[in-house]
């Protein structure tokens, strides 16, 4: 009797305990790095966990800071005291930035994350730190607090890294020149091939294999957040689950469940009023994401393809994206047919009615918000992360066709023709159709992005 009471005692004051924990800790300090790509992904989450009761606190970077007045009032915004300037980017290249960068930033979030616990006590239930801020967990585990890693990548892209990080640098690169083992699958991931594992675009290889050695160490992080959905990468999700042996948590697309405008550029709203000028489904939108530069070349023989295709087309050209200059000749191209802003709404953009095809680099975010939309799509990926999701977009989820080799004209008009015009690119539509329906399903009640997330918040509160 004396046990059977001591023990129900002890289980009492263990959740009353567990109770005043969770009471306690509701705050959550996001960790993303420096770019549109990975900061707005953050914010729609951390608005997500904001909409269940949690206190959001951002940890940002000197430079490219999301604007916190206006549409994040009621998130608090820190900024590391040490962090790298924007201009180290350009000199060193991404490899060799993100790994200063988190060098520098280890000690600067370190003060940052004691700063807090002076300022709000003892409240952080959990640090969320980007895959590529990997540093961030010393501070996790110096104060004990748990941590999780987002991807804001695909989850074959992590699978990609993870299994890059464990071969023999040298021995693969001379492997990989037979043609058989490029084209090889690798085992249960199609379409991972093993062309795919050699980075490609990213400069030289040993700052690349460091960094993703970085990357896949999940240290103390107990838990594992992407931004994708089962209905897209199941096979990966599963191979993650297995390796990682901490909760894979799939959630997204987290665009879908909350809505965080986090802009870094100006956004041209004139498009939209060009787009309500044009035909239902006949525009092609045009957009290579936050950081990469074009050659004048490809830019122009871009402009006579999509010039020559006779549909209508909206071109996001960013300022300076340009290697060398913009062309004099490329406003009087387009102008008849086209319409080029310097940075567009690009998830309103792809929703409205007379968009019929989005030309992409196939970054993850830009593919998540094309399927959302039910968009099909010209794929031009330049480095490997999007190469894999182009080949998920080609040939898995068959919603778009890849440019590939030198650009020239003549590929760009058909290819424009093919999506927008023929019978090909309206059986692609309709599979896109199919394809965002699944997808806004799993993030609706009880479908799988919308249980993860619960699965994910029980995990905050009790951890
Ligand atoms: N984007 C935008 N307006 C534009 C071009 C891009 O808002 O004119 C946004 C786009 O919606 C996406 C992000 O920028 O959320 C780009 O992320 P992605 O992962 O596609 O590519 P990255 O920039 O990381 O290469």
């Amino acid at each position: 009797m004396y046990r059977l009471c001591r023990a129900v005692l002890q289980r009492v004051e263990r959740e009353k305990e567990q109770m005043e924990k969770s009471q306690a800790k509701r705050r959550i300090v996001l960790a993303p790095i420096p770019g549109q790509g990975h900061v707005t992904p953050f914010m729609q989450l951390g608005k997500s966990l904001s909409l269940k009761g949690f206190s959001i606190t951002v940890a940002q970077g000197q430079f490219n800071q999301v604007n916190p007045s206006q549409d994040f009032p009621e998130f608090q915004f820190v900024t590391l005291p040490e962090s790298l300037p924007g201009s180290e980017f350009e000199r060193l290249g991404p490899m060799k930035f993100l790994l200063k960068y988190n060098n520098t930033n280890e000690a600067s979030f370190k003060d940052c994350i004691a700063q807090l616990l002076m300022q709000h006590g003892n409240d952080i239930a959990c640090i969320i730190y980007d895959e590529f801020m990997y540093s961030c967990e010393a501070a996790a585990r110096e104060f004990k607090i748990p941590c999780a890693i987002f991807t804001t990548t695909s989850a074959i892209d992590y699978v990609s890294c993870y299994i890059f990080s464990k071969l023999n640098l040298e021995k693969f690169s001379s492997d990989i020149e037979d043609p058989e083992l490029k084209e090889k699958v690798v085992e249960n991931l199609y379409p991972l091939r093993y062309k795919h594992l050699l980075p490609t675009g990213l400069g030289p290889l040993e700052p690349v294999m460091e960094l993703r050695r970085e990357i896949v160490n999940k240290r103390t992080a107990s838990a594992f957040i992407v931004n994708t959905s089962s209905c897209l990468e199941n096979s990966s999700l599963s191979w993650l689950q297995q390796e990682l042996k901490i909760p894979v948590y799939p959630l997204g697309p987290v665009h879908i469940s909350a809505s965080a405008p986090s802009s870094l550029l100006k956004e041209d709203r004139s498009c939209i009023e060009w787009l309500n000028k044009q035909k239902p489904r006949s525009v092609i939108y045009i957009s290579m994401g936050s950081f990469y530069h074009m050659e004048t070349k490809e830019v122009l023989e871009m402009a006579w393809g999509l010039s020559n295709s006779n549909q209508p087309f909206l071109w996001v050209i960013r300022s300076g994206s340009i290697v060398n200059s913009f062309p004099d000749e490329l406003s009087k191209m387009v102008s008849e047919r086209g319409y080029i802003v310097k940075w567009a709404p690009q998830i309103e953009v792809l929703a409205h009615p007379s968009v019929g095809g989005f030309w992409s680099h196939c970054g993850w975010n830009s593919t998540l918000e094309s399927i959302a939309e039910g968009v099909p799509m010209i794929c031009r990926p330049f480095q490997d992360e999007q190469k894999l999701n182009a080949a998920y977009i080609e040939s898995v989820w068959s919603v778009g066709i890849q440019l590939e080799g030198e650009v020239e004209r003549g590929q760009v008009e058909r290819a424009v023709k093919r999506l927008i015009v023929d019978e090909e690119g309206a059986c692609m539509r309709e599979r896109a159709l199919v394809l965002k329906e699944k997808v806004k399903a799993s993030v609706r009640d009880g479908g799988s992005s919308y249980n993860a997330l619960d699965e994910l918040i029980k995990y905050l509160e009790t951890d």
